[in-house]
């Protein structure tokens, strides 16, 4: 073929490409790699209808070949970070996923990352990513309450709409989000609250960011707490976390619990107090006995929504307590951690629960 003719003809193949390209709408697809931890979204029974189960079962290749249509959204690519029920997640394998998730979004071939996870303990996941990630691209997480085999299974349209969201430019730093039943959540904000329906996150003081349905995401709020870019937490060089215990308050409770946590090497305690952050008057003394050893005591509360706030019933600034603000205890726990890694101070803690 002469060389003019050659030209002619790739011009013509590009100008062709081009307009079949646009006539049928098509745009590059986002880079979206998804992060495999394990959970109900993973598990796997005998039968369609039994309720027991076992977690962490099927491979993120296995679950991602199970979407129709999903491929269609980005290009995906698949790791397998933990198979674990989420109540076995620990913080080795939270540092491994947030290191991996800076790592990936730290390059141009990374546009988003979805992390599946069992809904157990998502939401301390959630929250402990939201602090430690860097990079304002958008970070989804995703599990469900019906095991892959059962009736009705809702991990599929799920993880359809956690990729849809990974990869919409409208994410991009509203920090780590939550997908589950067409609802987008924060992960300061969100927790969970029914052991079994399919609708069991719910952010009671800040509400929805946004919705997905079927892959189509329509954003209301920017959740207002610092996270990500913004966050002061660094966990490139940490390869472990404080101790930091919870301790159920109730009629009657046992100060015990709090010198025995103590004992046993605790950097931090989290009070999950009866109403606004209160426990008993002996609870109190074992707790400002904690304090006087640089034991840093937060104050949150068992009470699934409102705020607890400083010095109410509980004299916070003769004691040395911190308040939890919004935090429930399991989100005050893993703040506490972290916290604990750069200061044990009360006055700079509280804070960072003013902040997170
Ligand atoms: N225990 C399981 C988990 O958290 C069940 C909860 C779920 O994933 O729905 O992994």
């Amino acid at each position: 073929m002469k060389q003019p003719q050659r030209v002619l003809n790739i011009f013509l193949a590009v100008v062709v490409s081009c307009f079949s390209q646009c006539a049928l709408g098509q745009t590059s697809k986002p880079n979206i790699v998804v992060l495999a931890t394990g959970g109900t979204i993973a598990g796997a029974a005998a039968t369609g209808a039994q309720a027991s189960y076992t977690s962490g079962k099927v491979t993120i290749d296995a679950m991602l070949d199970a979407v129709p249509g999903i491929r269609d959204l980005a290009t995906l690519k698949g790791e397998q970070i933990a198979n674990v029920g989420s109540q076995d997640m620990s913080f080795e394998i939270m540092l491994k996923l947030a290191k991996r998730i800076n790592e990936l979004l730290a390059t141009n071939d990374v546009d988003g990352v979805v992390v599946t996870h069992g809904t157990d303990t998502l939401e301390e996941s959630a929250f402990f990513l939201n602090l430690t990630v860097k990079s304002d691209k958008p970070v989804v997480m995703v599990g469900s309450m019906r095991p892959s085999t059962a009736i009705s299974a809702d991990g599929p349209l799920n993880l359809y709409d956690a990729v849809a969201v990974a990869g919409d430019p409208n994410a991009k730093g509203r920090g780590v989000l939550v997908v589950m039943n067409d609802w987008i959540q924060g992960a300061h904000s969100l927790t969970k609250t029914s052991t079994t329906a399919v609708q069991t996150f719910m952010s009671p003081l800040r509400g929805l960011v946004g919705i997905s349905s079927y892959g189509k995401n329509d954003f209301y709020n920017n959740p207002s707490w610092k996270h990500t870019t913004s966050s002061e937490f660094d966990i490139s060089d940490v390869t472990q976390l404080p101790r930091v215990d919870i301790i159920f308050a109730d009629e009657d409770m046992s100060p015990d619990l709090i010198d025995c946590s103590v004992r046993n090497g605790a950097k931090g305690i989290v009070i999950a107090g009866v109403g606004n952050g209160n426990m008993n008057k002996a609870s109190v003394d074992a707790a400002a006995r904690a304090v006087k050893q640089g034991v840093v005591v937060v104050r949150s509360s068992r009470v699934p929504t409102g705020t607890v706030g400083r010095n109410v019933e509980v004299k916070d600034d003769e004691l040395g307590f911190v308040a939890s603000d919004e935090l429930n205890p399991q989100k005050s726990r893993i703040l506490l951690s972290l916290a604990l890694l750069k200061s044990h101070t009360p006055e700079q803690i509280q804070q960072m629960f003013a902040t997170y």
